[in-house]
């Protein structure tokens, strides 16, 4: 039997859970032993060449781009993990949530004081994904299997959650992972 494969995206989210993947330092090394990496930033790879045993989602959707990008994962990742807040709930892009779409844009294209007055335009080119009304947090997209929180998760968390996914043992995640006060 091959190794397992990992498949990981970011959505609506600033990377600092994948830089939090990269912070389990040298079990790095043991991690690219036990495991293959598919789809994902990590390795440049654009598309899946085979399905997934597990896929990492960071960031909530925020666009139609971040949905389908999601829906792909969940048909090719046999286990799907929502990675930090933003995948999780929302996160900081969700702070927008409570203010209509509309407002959002006019403030950031139309009436924002670093917008040249020549180019006081808010995007709609066709070939751009379409803004959401809100960002969805990934659960209410896809089913998801595992929710780890934080922000971003710490890489103690992910290497924990990570191995025992691969060796099918209990997310048994000791309190002092998943406190943050
Ligand atoms: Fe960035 Fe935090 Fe969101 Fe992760 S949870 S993508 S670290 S803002």
């Amino acid at each position: 039997m091959g190794k397992p494969v990992i498949a990981t995206a970011s959505l609506a989210g600033c990377f600092g859970c994948h830089m939090s993947i990269l912070d389990i330092d040298e079990r790095i090394l043991r991690l690219v032993e036990l495991v293959e990496f598919n789809k994902s930033p990590i390795d440049d790879i654009k598309r899946f060449t085979k399905p997934a045993d597990i896929g990492l989602i960071e960031g909530g959707c925020s666009n139609s781009e971040n949905v389908a990008v999601l829906r792909d994962f969940r048909k090719n990742c046999r286990v799907l993990v929502s990675l930090g807040e933003c995948a999780v709930m929302g996160g900081l892009p969700a702070l927008r949530n409570s203010i209509p779409l509309k407002e959002c844009l006019e403030e950031a294209y139309l009436n924002s004081p670093t917008v040249d007055p020549g180019e006081r335009v808010i995007p709609n080119d066709e070939d751009l994904p379409v803004i959401l009304d809100k960002v969805y947090p990934c659960h209410e997209v896809v089913k998801i299997d595992c929710f780890l929180p934080g922000c971003p998760p710490s890489a103690d968390l992910i290497w924990e959650a990570l191995t025992a996914i691969i060796e099918g043992r209990p997310l048994n995640l000791a309190y002092d992972l998943i406190k943050f006060d």
